[in-house]
């Protein structure tokens, strides 16, 4: 019966397809639009029965619904939640721009930094904090720069030291 396995085939992908679109996480692009335009409106969220925690426990930096606070605070301090902060420390349109400028004959390629810090809590949201994307300036790259190198080279001290 060669229809009836096709047409079963056939169900089978279209679920699978379903899942798949449902599954599908916003890309930084979308997210980065969130944080600079609709954080406000994400993070305070009509109840949605569907959503986990009915919507009221949302991550706008990693487009994703937890069940409670406790969840989300949890959620703030796992590897997921930091290397996706350090991703959105770039600036996805200024590094297009900067890309564009160099097929022009530019040589600076290096994508504006961005401060990235954690959504206020509720509390912090109530006493007026909001989400901000300032970029770094150049003085304070410096010095981070500074820092970083500072830093490495105790680590390259103590090794010699061991
Ligand atoms: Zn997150």
């Amino acid at each position: 019966m060669p229809y009836a396995r096709a047409r079963h085939h056939d169900g089978h992908t279209r679920l699978r397809r379903r899942n798949r679109l449902r599954n599908k996480t916003k890309d930084l692009d979308q997210i980065d639009k969130d944080l600079k335009e609709g954080s406000d409106q994400l993070l305070n969220q009509e109840v949605d029965l569907d959503k986990p925690g009915f919507a009221q426990h949302y991550c706008l930096h990693c487009a994703k619904y937890y069940i409670n606070q406790r969840a989300l605070d949890d959620h703030f301090k796992t590897k997921v939640h930091k290397r996706r902060m350090k991703a959105l420390e770039n600036d996805p349109y200024t590094h297009e721009e900067a890309e564009k400028a160099a097929g022009h004959g530019s040589f600076d390629k290096t994508p504006a930094k961005r401060k990235m810090e954690t959504q206020p809590s509720k509390d912090e949201y109530s006493c007026g904090k909001r989400v901000k994307v300032d970029y770094f300036t150049q003085e304070e790259l410096n010095s981070k720069k500074r820092k970083s190198l500072n830093s490495s080279k105790v680590t390259e001290e103590q090794e010699m030291h061991e």
